[in-house]
């Protein structure tokens, strides 16, 4: 990693905790619920396609989730589906509001080790109010010169964000979970990334045409390992 690096941009979602596993929780039990009309499977596709359809509406997060699962449940059930269900799906999504926030190995100990010599931003995506809460609950908050609450992870996204914070490309680099969010977008920009693999991903976030031999991109397995490359 290149020594000019000033500022690193951390990811919130499986890279600092866990969440990506208390989603697919939920939607192993909308599945289930649906099983007197469909497959699972066929109820898994059905839902992931409609949140795919509906993220310029609704965007990411838990409160998106819900009323895309309302909306499968009317049209998967032939709109059989009655109200007492429809009130354990949005259950489901309020349970996602009040996951308990699990710190990924040791986040705390790295963010606090790295902010000792860098500018840390925390960069996210997803639903405000709960992205907030999420950030709250992690103890995390205090180490973060700057939290960003976006609404998408694109290129455009980024160089916004760049311009706004007024940050050189080549001293950053962005530490993420997701191909699609977190490091391709900010290759693109001539920044630096680094991608810790999660072990669940959500399907929409994967990707296979990046570059792993780019000289900006490190992959590592975990977050203690980018104490030695950055230090
Ligand atoms: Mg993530």
């Amino acid at each position: 990693m290149k020594v000019r690096i000033k500022v690193i941009g951390f990811d919130a979602d499986d890279t600092l905790w866990d969440n990506q596993p208390h989603f697919d929780a939920v939607i192993a039990e909308f599945t289930a619920l649906l099983r007197p009309y469909c497959s699972e499977t066929a109820a898994h596709e059905f839902i992931h396609r409609l949140q795919v359809e509906n993220l310029p509406l609704y965007g990411f997060g838990a409160k998106s989730l819900t009323l895309s699962m309302t909306q499968a449940a009317c049209r998967l059930s032939h709109y059989q589906i009655g109200a007492a269900d429809i009130e354990r799906i949005i259950r489901l999504g309020r349970k996602l509001l009040a996951m308990p926030v699990k710190l990924l190995d040791s986040a705390e100990d790295v963010v606090r080790r790295l902010k000792e010599k860098y500018t840390l931003i925390l960069i996210t995506k997803g639903d405000l109010l709960d992205q907030k809460r999420k950030l709250r609950e992690s103890g995390l908050e205090k180490y973060f010169h700057h939290i960003e609450i976006l609404c998408d992870k694109q290129v455009e996204d980024y160089r916004e964000l760049f311009d706004r914070l007024r940050l050189q490309p080549e001293e950053f680099v962005m530490v993420g979970n997701s191909l699609k969010s977190d490091i391709i977008p900010v290759l693109e920009l001539n920044a630096h990334a680094v991608y810790i693999p999660y072990p669940a991903t959500w399907q929409h976030e994967n990707v296979d045409n990046y570059d792993p031999n780019h000289q900006n991109f490190v992959q590592v397995d975990k977050l203690a390992d980018l104490l030695p490359i950055l230090r």
